[in-house]
C-alpha cells in the first residue's frame, strides 16, 4: 500500500477519511474506454460520495454526474460538472426541486412515476421551460443481490412497469412541455452478475424500439449504475463484458449510453483510518473498541455489509477473532464481526477498506460526534477536502430555549 496512513492520523487524527484520487479517475477511465466506439456518458451516483472535490476529480476526466436531490445537483454543478450531463433521478422529487432542476437546464429529469411527470408538466408550464425528461422503467428482473439494494423488481418501490411506462411516453408526447428523451432502468448495486443486467436492457431496448414505432425517438439510453466492486472475493463483472452486453441489446438503435455508477469508481479508493481505544474481553469473547462507529460508517451496521479491515502497523503475534466496534450506545455499532486481527492495544492503527462510496455520505452526528476529516491523496500528498467536525459545527442550527 502506497497510502502512508501513521503519517496522515498523524497530521490529521482519526477517524479520518482519505481517497485515493488516482484510483478514483482509473476507474472513470476504465469503464469510459469500455464504450469506446460508442455514444457514451459516465454519470457519476454523486450519492457514493459527494465530496466536491471528489466530484470535480471527475468532472476534471469529463463525466457526468446522476443526483436524486437538489443539493446533489448543486454540489454537481458547483464541482464543476456541466450541466447538460446532469441527471436528476429520485422517487420523491418535491415541487420546488423540479423547479429549480429546470431553471439550471439540466439534461434531464428522470421520473419514477405517473404522478411525478405530471408535477414536472405542470411546473414547466408554470416557468415556460420545456421539461426533457426519461423515464425510470422497472423490469422486474432479480439482480440476486442483498434485497436491501436490489431495485428492480415490481416489490421494490422505484420505476415503473412497461405497460405504465409506454402511457407516460405517449402522454409526454402529446405535451407542449414534456420531452421524452431518455430512458432508465437501475436493477440494484453490487451487481456481480451480468446476465440481470443483459437481461434488463433487452427488455428495455425492446421498448425503446416498440416507441420508436409510434414516434417517440429516444435519445439516451440509462441502464443506471450498479457495478459491484470486491469487498473480500467476489469475482467481478470486467466492465468490457458488461459494456458489450450492453452494445449488443442496443443493436441498431441510435442511441448514447448512459451509465450511473457510484460504488465502482469511488469505493476502492476510500480507507476509513480509525485508532484503538480499548480491548476487552467479555467472557471469551474479544472485542477491539475504535474510534469510529456507525455514525462514520453505517455499511455494516445497516446493511451487515463487510468492510476488510486492517492493522496498519503491528502485524505480530497471533491473530484471533474480534469485533471491532465503536463507542456508540449501540449494539449495532460494529465495524467488523469475528474478524482476525493480531493482538492490538490502545493507539493502534486500524484502516477500514473500500470506504470511498457510502461511507462518509451516510455518516451522521449521532450520539453528538462530529463527521471524520476527509483527505485527498494525490500525487504523493494529502489534501484535506473537508475538515473535521467541531462542537460548535454541531450546535450550529440549534437555539437554546429556556423557560423562566
Ligand atoms: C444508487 C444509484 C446508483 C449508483 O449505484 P452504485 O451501486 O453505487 O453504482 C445509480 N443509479 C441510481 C438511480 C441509483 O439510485
Amino acid at each position: 500500500m502506497s497510502i502512508d496512513f501513521k503519517k496522515a492520523a498523524e497530521e490529521f487524527s482519526t477517524p479520518l477519511y482519505i481517497y485515493d484520487f488516482k484510483y478514483m479517475r482509473s476507474q472513470y477511465r476504465a469503464l469510459k474506454e469500455a464504450f469506446e466506439g460508442k455514444k457514451s456518458l459516465i454519470t457519476y451516483a454523486v450519492k457514493a460520495n459527494s465530496n466536491l472535490s471528489v466530484i470535480a476529480n471527475f468532472a476534471k476526466e469529463s463525466s457526468g454526474a446522476d443526483c436524486v436531490s437538489i443539493g446533489e445537483v448543486k454540489r454537481a454543478l458547483l464541482a464543476g460538472i456541466e450541466p447538460y450531463k446532469i441527471i436528476f433521478s429520485g422517487v420523491g422529487k418535491s415541487y420546488d426541486e423540479i423547479k429549480e432542476a429546470l431553471e439550471l437546464k439540466i439534461l434531464m429529469i428522470n421520473t419514477e412515476s405517473e404522478a411525478e411527470l405530471h408535477l414536472v408538466e405542470e411546473v414547466s408550464k408554470e416557468i415556460g421551460i420545456e421539461a426533457r425528461v426519461s423515464v425510470r422503467v422497472n423490469p422486474n428482473v432479480d439482480p440476486k443481490t442483498h434485497p436491501y439494494i436490489s431495485t428492480g423488481l415490481h416489490e421494490n418501490k422505484f420505476g415503473v412497469d412497461i405497460d405504465m411506462a409506454k402511457r407516460m411516453y405517449i402522454y409526454s408526447k402529446n405535451s407542449d412541455y414534456l420531452d421524452p428523451i431518455g430512458i432508465h432502468f437501475h436493477i440494484g448495486s453490487q451487481l456481480t452478475n451480468l446476465e440481470p443486467i443483459a437481461e434488463a436492457a433487452q427488455i428495455i431496448a425492446d421498448l425503446v424500439r416498440s416507441l420508436k414505432a409510434i414516434d417517440i425517438d429516444i435519445k439516451f439510453f440509462d441502464f443506471g449504475g450498479g457495478l459491484g466492486i470486491k469487498y473480500s472475493d467476489e469475482i467481478l463483472i470486467d466492465p468490457k463484458d458488461y459494456a458489450e452486453a450492453i452494445i449488443s441489446a442496443t443493436k441498431g438503435l441510435d442511441v448514447t449510453l448512459v451509465c450511473e455508477p457510484g460504488r465502482y469508481m469511488s469505493a476502492n479508493g476510500g480507507y476509513l483510518v480509525t485508532k484503538v481505544l480499548y480491548e476487552k474481553i467479555n467472557g471469551s469473547k474479544r472485542f477491539t473498541i475504535v474510534d469510529a462507529a456507525m455514525n462514520d460508517l453505517l455499511r455494516p451496521s445497516l446493511y451487515n455489509a463487510y468492510h476488510k479491515i486492517e492493522s496498519v502497523e503491528r502485524k505480530d503475534g497471533k491473530e484471533s477473532p474480534t469485533d471491532i466496534v465503536g463507542p456508540i450506545c449501540e449494539s449495532g455499532d460494529f465495524l467488523a464481526k469475528d474478524t482476525l486481527m493480531p493482538p492490538l492495544e490502545g493507539g493502534d492503527l486500524l484502516v477500514v477498506n473500500s470506504a470511498g462510496a457510502y461511507g462518509f455520505t451516510m455518516a451522521s452526528n449521532y450520539n453528538t460526534r462530529g463527521k471524520a476529516c476527509e483527505v485527498a491523496y494525490d500525487n504523493g500528498e494529502f489534501r484535506v477536502i473537508r475538515r473535521r467536525e467541531s462542537f460548535e459545527d454541531l450546535i450550529e442550527q440549534e437555539r437554546l430555549y429556556l423557560k423562566d
